[in-house]
């Protein structure tokens, strides 16, 4: 971690502490209220009402734009509410390219709206230059990235991406949901907007439901704000505490969840029940190079394929017992999911196929327990599992 990422995690952890001046409560206030007074006749305060600001969500907002070197953030009631957001600056017959095997929510959103006429979509392996230069020469006003993809860990060079962009004129997206600020800050390599699911790492014990657009400049900022109140996206005031409690560990949490996940990415590549391994942190992982420029970690999830496809995932799922069978990702707890069936059922056998999503294919969410049990449990789930498809 150099001195900048230091700041930054000294910055998270103090964010809005020893602020009140009215009581001196060492941790900020919590502003649940609708509404607001106005001082008198004509006389509005700060805040009025709060779908359009309030003071504990402007406190998460500032922090999130801070950690990720971002002029503004707008925060909302759930990912999908700042994918919706983003997608505000799409008109009819403009084109938005994404990746093929991005998160199934926005692969069902982005193909509703486009069903609807709202713009068009195309999904293509942003991996490949040439594949996503034609695409964008196509007349693309967004191009829309996940880096690492979900659930393949595709990484997608970003300032390569940019330059494609600038020479498109398309808007860049990145959704930065499966590192957060602590390992991947998409603006420094050219990101327009940003997107996350706080959901998921930025709050990290999974009890709460949210999101956030941090955009790169006042122009983007100040449409995001417009949108997230004219259409009653933004994020609710006791939701952005918990968020901002979360991501006051955020630095130090994701410093045991990727070391965990990268002791798992060494047994299972060296397991003989298992196929393949996708996490960006092997050395033969194809996106190895790039992931290591450009970002500050390999973070905390991965996939694997099994040899014995569906059955042996279902075996494996259901043997594993500090991996609990779920969805969503990045809290504190291990969570294992089977994407075919679960995150990315909305997809047709088709997509699946084409993003390379197999009935064998396990997702892991790697918690922060201690080290040697996540090895244990998952090294029995894989004998199970092998023993299992061999008889
Ligand atoms: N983006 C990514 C990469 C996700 O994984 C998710 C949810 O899993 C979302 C967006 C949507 O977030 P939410 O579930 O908070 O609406």
């Amino acid at each position: 971690m150099n001195k900048n990422d230091k700041a930054r995690q000294t910055r998270a952890v103090r964010a809005g502490v020893d602020t009140d001046s009215q009581h001196g409560a060492v941790m900020p206030p919590v502003y649940l209220s609708t509404n607001f007074s106005f001082a008198g006749f004509d006389m509005p305060r700060q805040y009025d009402y709060t779908r359009t600001g309030n003071p504990t969500r402007d406190a998460l907002a500032s922090v999130l734009a801070d950690l990720e070197g971002g002029f503004g953030a707008t925060v909302t009631s759930s990912g999908m509410a700042a994918v919706t957001l983003a997608c505000q600056m799409l008109n009819p017959e403009d084109l938005v390219v994404g990746p093929q095997d991005c998160y199934g929510g926005t692969f069902r959103l982005l193909n509703g709206l486009a069903n609807r006429g709202l713009f068009n979509v195309r999904l293509v392996d942003q991996t490949d230059p040439e594949v996503l230069a034609a695409a964008l020469a196509e007349g693309a006003k967004m191009i829309w990235v996940e880096s690492p993809t979900n659930p393949l860990l595709r990484i997608v060079d970003l300032a390569q991406t940019r330059k494609l962009a600038e020479s498109a004129e398309a808007l860049m997206v990145v959704d930065n949901t499966f590192l957060s600020p602590a390992l991947q800050r998409p603006i420094e390599h050219g990101a327009d907007l940003v997107v996350h699911s706080t959901t998921k790492y930025l709050n990290g014990h999974s009890d709460m439901v949210g999101g956030a657009v941090v955009a790169a400049n006042e122009a983007l900022h100040g449409q995001m704000q417009w949108w997230a109140n004219a259409l009653g996206l933004s994020g609710s005031p006791f939701d952005s505490f918990l968020t901002m409690r979360g991501l006051r560990t955020l630095y130090v949490r994701m410093q045991q969840h990727e070391k965990n996940a990268s002791s798992l990415a060494e047994i299972l590549s060296a397991h003989e029940a298992v196929d393949k391994v996708y996490y960006p942190g092997l050395k033969s992982h194809p996106g190895h190079q790039i992931a290591t420029s450009q970002q500050l970690g390999f973070g905390a999830m991965l996939s694997f394929e099994l040899k014995g496809g569906m059955a042996a995932a279902r075996v494996f799922l259901e043997s594993v017992e500090l991996f609990t069978l779920a969805e969503s990702l990045g809290g504190v707890e291990s969570l294992a999911a089977h994407p075919a069936t679960m995150t990315h059922a909305t997809f047709d056998p088709q997509s699946l196929a084409r993003a390379g999503i197999s009935d064998g294919l396990v997702r892991l969410s790697v918690g922060i327990e201690a080290t040697d049990d996540l090895l244990h449990d998952v090294l029995q789930g894989l004998e199970t599992a092998a023993a299992v498809s061999s008889s």
